[in-house]
C-alpha cells in the first residue's frame, strides 16, 4: 500500500506530464513526446495514446523510481511516446526491454497489477490505404533509402506530423487490443560497485569487467562478445563487429 500512496502523491518534476494526463490532453502529451523524440510521426501517438491509457487504467504516477514499469516489446517510435507518458525510461531502468518486434507495451505497478497494450493488427493494415501519399514517400525515403529531393522530405515530415494528430482521434478501443493482466514483478535495478580497466582506465560495472592477466579490463578493450540494442534489436557482437561500432 505504501508504493502505491508513493505513485498518487504526484511527481513535480513531470508536473506538466501529469497535468496533460489529467486534463486527457493527448495533443499536448504528443508535443511533449515530440521534444523527446524529434518528429511527429504515427507510431509516436500510438505510443502516447497507450501510455496515456495506462496510467489512466492504473491510476499511477511515475515517481521515476521504478514504482511503475513499462515492459515494451519494441524499440520503434511507439516506445518514445511510452516513455515519455509513462514516465518508465531507458536511464531510470523503469523502461523494461523485451525484443519481440510487436508494437505493444504492458504497464505494471509494483503489486503486479499490470495492463498490455498491442497495435490491433487490422487498424495497422489500414494505415496505408488512408495515407496513401504519406506510405509512399515514406517507402521511398525511409525504407529504400532512395534519393529524394528536399521538398520530398519536407512534404514527409508534415504529412506524418498530420497524421500523427489525426490519429489522436481515432477511437482507443480500435487502435489497440487491451487486456488486464497480471505480473511477476522483476527485483528493482541492482547496484554494483565499478571498478578500473587496466587498459583504458575508464570505469566500468563491475559485473561487465572482465578479467586480462589477471588484471580487470573493460569489454571493449577485451575484445570481447556482447550485446548491442540498434534498429534490428538486440544482437551478439563478437570481437571484429564490436570494433567496427
Ligand atoms: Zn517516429
Ligand atoms: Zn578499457
Amino acid at each position: 500500500m505504501a508504493a502505491e500512496e508513493e505513485t498518487e502523491m504526484g511527481n513535480p518534476l513531470r508536473k506538466e506530464i501529469e497535468r496533460l494526463v489529467e486534463a486527457g490532453n493527448l495533443r499536448g502529451l504528443l508535443e511533449k513526446a515530440g521534444e523527446l523524440h524529434g518528429h511527429l510521426c504515427n507510431y509516436l501517438s500510438y505510443g502516447v495514446i497507450a501510455g496515456y491509457v495506462a496510467v489512466r487504467e492504473l491510476g499511477v504516477k511515475s515517481t521515476g523510481m521504478e514504482k511503475v514499469l513499462a515492459l515494451v516489446e519494441t524499440n520503434n517510435c511507439f516506445s518514445d511516446g511510452i516513455q515519455m507518458v509513462t514516465g518508465c525510461s531507458f536511464g531510470n531502468n523503469a523502461l523494461i526491454y523485451r525484443d519481440f518486434g510487436k508494437t505493444a507495451v504492458t504497464v505494471a505497478k509494483r503489486d503486479g497489477t499490470a495492463i498490455r497494450i498491442v497495435l490491433d493488427p487490422d487498424f495497422e493494415d489500414s494505415r496505408d490505404k488512408e495515407y496513401p501519399e504519406a506510405s509512399e514517400l515514406w517507402n521511398k525515403i525511409v525504407a529504400r533509402r532512395e534519393n529524394a529531393a528536399p521538398e520530398e522530405h519536407e512534404r514527409m515530415i508534415r504529412l506524418f506530423a498530420k497524421m500523427s494528430i489525426n490519429e489522436l482521434a481515432k477511437p482507443v478501443d480500435t487502435i489497440f487490443r487491451m487486456k488486464r493482466t497480471k505480473i511477476t514483478m522483476p527485483e528493482f535495478a541492482p547496484i554494483f560497485a565499478s571498478v578500473r580497466c587496466s587498459i583504458c582506465g575508464e570505469n566500468v560495472m563491475q559485473t561487465k569487467a572482465r578479467v586480462k592477466d589477471g588484471k580487470p579490463v573493460c569489454i571493449d578493450c577485451a575484445e570481447g562478445a556482447h550485446y548491442v540494442l540498434d534498429g534490428s534489436g538486440i544482437s551478439g557482437k563478437g570481437a571484429r563487429q564490436a570494433s567496427m561500432l
